[in-house]
């Protein structure tokens, strides 16, 4: 049956094989998850997926791993996915507190932070997906040369994500505060769901591009 027809995220999501389920049984494993020696490239925070499936299309070379934490909003991605295959495109319905535990050593050459949900309120600081308690988990499993890259419309989550960068003893490599008018930084850039939202409206989209 089609995904589309079937009414419980939980249960779609719970049979599907594009989802790596007790993902830190594969810690140390993911060229075996893929069966390749491919880079593997996360993003975290999917939503519906448009921006990874799109990224995975046009590189079959690499392999793509989109986490989620709602059923709900995976499962609009497996059903991008029942349309349009690719085998190099997985994903994980977890929270990204625990994402030390799914990835080891050196194991993730790229991370995506798209539109990460802002947390405003400051005792939830923690909570923002490029703060420096997230830059610390990321270290743990990024190739040593490896990037972040993230992008954003709301200012105060940029300001914040880039106070943070060297309180986690990262370092800004690019920045703009204007990706859709910057020539060098919006080459190639693969608009996500979010962004042809807000962008559409008129607002500037935010981004850097960081290492250690
Ligand atoms: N990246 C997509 C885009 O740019 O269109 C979606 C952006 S949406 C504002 C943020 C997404 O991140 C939501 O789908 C939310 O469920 C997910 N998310 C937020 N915190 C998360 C966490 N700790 N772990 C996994 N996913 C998370």
């Amino acid at each position: 049956m089609r995904l589309r027809n079937i009414k419980g995220a939980r249960d779609a999501i719970a049979e599907s094989p594009l989802v790596v389920h007790e993902p830190e049984k594969k810690k140390g494993k993911w060229k075996e998850v893929f069966g390749n020696d491919y880079p593997i490239r996360i993003e975290i925070g999917m939503g519906k997926g448009k921006f990874l499936h799109e990224l995975a299309g046009r590189n079959p070379q690499i392999n793509y791993i989109g986490i989620e934490k709602y059923s709900s909003v995976l499962l609009r991605a497996l059903q991008k996915m029942e349309d349009e295959p690719l085998s190099n495109l997985m994903f994980i319905r977890m929270d990204a507190e625990e994402i030390g535990e799914v990835f080891d050593k050196e194991e993730v050459d790229r991370i995506y932070l798209n539109f990460s949900d802002p947390w405003p309120k400051d005792r939830h600081a923690k909570r923002r997906l490029p703060s420096k308690e997230f830059l610390l988990r990321y270290n743990q499993f990024l190739k040593r040369d490896g990037i972040l890259e993230f992008k954003t419309d709301n200012k105060e989550l940029f300001d914040f994500a880039v106070e943070e960068v060297p309180l986690a003893g990262w370092e800004i490599d690019k920045i703009t505060y204007d990706l859709h008018h910057d020539a060098e930084m919006v080459q190639g850039n693969v608009m996500t769901e979010y962004e042809e939202r807000f962008s559409s409206m008129g607002n500037p989209i935010y981004k850097y591009i960081i290492k250690r």
